[in-house]
C-alpha cells in the first residue's frame, strides 16, 4: 500500500468545521440547533457585489487572470489601504489569493523549516500552529491573557525572540477572543523589533473593519517595518464573502515574487468572477458594511450581558471581530466538556477554547454572527442546562 509522507502527520485542522458537521448531523436527526460555532457572517453578500460577478461571467471573463490577481483589483486594494490605513502600497506588492488562509500558508512555507522558530498567538486561529508544524518549524506560543484584554504584552513577545526566530504572527482584532492590541503596545513592539532585523512579521488583519471603538491600527502604518511586514486581509468577513474564496497578502517587494510563484504552483489564480466581485466590493458603496457592524454591535451587547448573567461564567467585552470568549472556569466544566454538553444537551454549537491552543483551556468561543433571537435562545438553553 501507499506510504504517506511524514509531514502529513504534522498538519492540524480547524475544529470549528468539525463542530459544524456534528451540529448538522444533529439537525438531520430532527434537533433544532442554534449555531454559534462557525465564524462567518450570517448575512448574504451585498447585491451589487453578486451582480458584478454575474456580469463578469456574462461578459466572458472565463479564463486565467494574472497569477497575482487582476491589475485593476490590485490597484483597488492599494487605494483601499491608503484610504483606511494611510499606507502607500505598490499594487505590485499585492498578491490576490483564494481567501485569507493562503497568505498564512505561503508565509509559513517561505520562512518555516526545521530549526526555525515561529511565534504565534495562543489562543489563536488554529491554522497558525498547523502550518507552522507542517513547515517543519517549531511553534512558539505567545500566551494571550484575559487580564490584558487578550492583547499581547510587547515585552513578553520580544523576550521570546531568539536567533532562530524567522516569523512572528500577529492577529488584531483577534479570533477567537475578539481582543484588540492597543496602539501603545504595537508601538513598543515595533520599537523593540529594531533590535531583531531577522524577524519578519505576518499581520493577520482580516477583522480590520470589525472594530467597535476607535480606529484600526495596521502594521502597514509603521514605515520602519516596511521591508518585513506581510499583511493578510480579504473579503470573507467584511463583505460576508466566506464562500467566494477571495483574499490578499501585501508582501515586501522582494517577497511578492515568491508569493506569486507559490500561486502558480498551487491554484494558478483566483477565479475571475470572484475577483470582479471583489473589485465591486472595494469600489462600490460601503453601507452594507456599516449596516452589518450596527447589527454586530447590538448582538455583542446582548451576548456579553447574557453570558455574564450565567452562573460561573465571566465574559470581558470584545473590542473587535464577532466572537465572545467567556471564562467558564466557574462552572466547573473544562472547555471541551462544556462544548460537548452544550451541543448535545442544549443544542447550541460553540467551540472549545482549547481548539485554539492550550492557553484556551477554561474558555469557550461563541460566534455572535447570528440573529438576536438565536443568541437569546442559545443563552436560555445554556442557562437551563447549567
Ligand atoms: N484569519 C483569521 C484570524 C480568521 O479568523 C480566518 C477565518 O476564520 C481567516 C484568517 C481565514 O479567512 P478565509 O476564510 O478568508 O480564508
Amino acid at each position: 500500500g501507499w506510504q504517506l509522507a511524514h509531514r502529513m502527520g504534522r498538519l492540524g485542522t480547524e475544529s470549528a468545521f468539525e463542530v459544524l458537521a456534528r451540529a448538522q448531523a444533529l439537525a438531520e436527526q430532527g434537533r433544532t440547533i442554534v449555531n454559534l460555532g462557525i465564524g462567518q457572517p450570517d448575512f448574504e453578500t451585498p447585491g451589487h457585489i453578486v451582480e458584478a460577478a454575474v456580469k463578469a461571467l456574462r461578459d466572458g471573463h472565463h479564463g486565467y487572470t494574472p497569477a497575482n490577481g487582476l491589475p485593476a483589483l490590485r490597484e483597488a486594494v492599494a487605494e483601499d489601504l491608503y484610504r483606511r490605513h494611510d499606507a502607500r502600497v505598490d499594487p505590485a506588492q499585492v498578491v490576490v489569493v483564494p481567501g485569507g488562509k493562503p497568505t498564512m500558508f505561503f508565509a509559513a512555507m517561505m520562512f518555516g523549516q526545521s530549526g526555525a522558530e515561529i511565534l504565534y498567538p495562543n489562543p489563536g486561529f488554529p491554522i497558525y500552529e498547523s502550518v507552522i508544524r507542517f513547515s517543519g518549524a517549531t511553534p512558539v506560543p505567545i500566551a494571550l491573557r484575559e487580564e490584558t484584554g487578550f492583547a499581547f504584552d510587547a515585552e513578553a513577545v520580544l523576550a521570546r525572540i531568539t536567533a532562530r526566530t524567522r516569523l512572528l504572527i500577529l492577529n488584531s482584532p483577534a479570533n477567537p477572543t475578539g481582543g484588540v492590541v492597543p496602539k501603545a503596545e504595537l508601538d513598543r513592539l515595533v520599537a523593540g523589533l529594531a533590535d531583531h532585523p531577522h524577524v519578519v512579521v505576518l499581520s493577520d488583519e482580516i477583522y480590520s473593519r470589525m472594530l467597535y471603538d476607535g480606529a484600526h491600527v495596521s502594521l502597514l502604518r509603521y514605515p520602519e517595518l516596511a521591508d518585513r511586514v506581510i499583511l493578510l486581509d480579504g473579503w470573507s468577513k467584511t463583505y460576508a464573502m466566506t464562500g467566494w474564496r477571495l483574499g490578499y497578502g501585501v508582501w515586501p517587494r522582494a517577497l511578492a515574487e515568491h508569493a506569486t510563484r507559490l500561486c502558480i504552483n498551487t491554484h494558478s489564480c483566483v477565479n475571475a468572477a470572484a475577483q470582479y466581485a471583489g473589485l465591486a466590493a472595494l469600489t462600490g458603496p460601503q453601507d452594507a458594511v456599516s449596516e452589518m457592524m450596527a447589527q454586530f454591535t447590538r448582538r455583542r451587547s446582548a451576548i456579553v450581558a447574557g453570558l455574564n448573567a450565567l452562573p460561573g461564567v465571566h465574559c470581558t467585552t470584545p473590542g473587535g471581530a464577532f466572537y465572545a470568549f467567556p471564562n467558564i472556569a466557574g462552572t466547573g466544566l473544562e472547555s471541551r466538556a462544556a462544548q460537548d454538553l452544550f451541543l448535545e444537551k442544549a443544542g447550541v454549537a460553540t467551540v472549545a477554547g482549547t481548539s485554539f491552543g492550550a492557553f484556551g483551556e477554561g474558555y469557550l468561543r461563541f460566534s455572535y454572527a447570528n440573529s438576536l433571537e438565536a443568541i437569546e435562545e442559545a443563552l436560555s438553553r445554556i442557562r437551563a442546562v447549567l
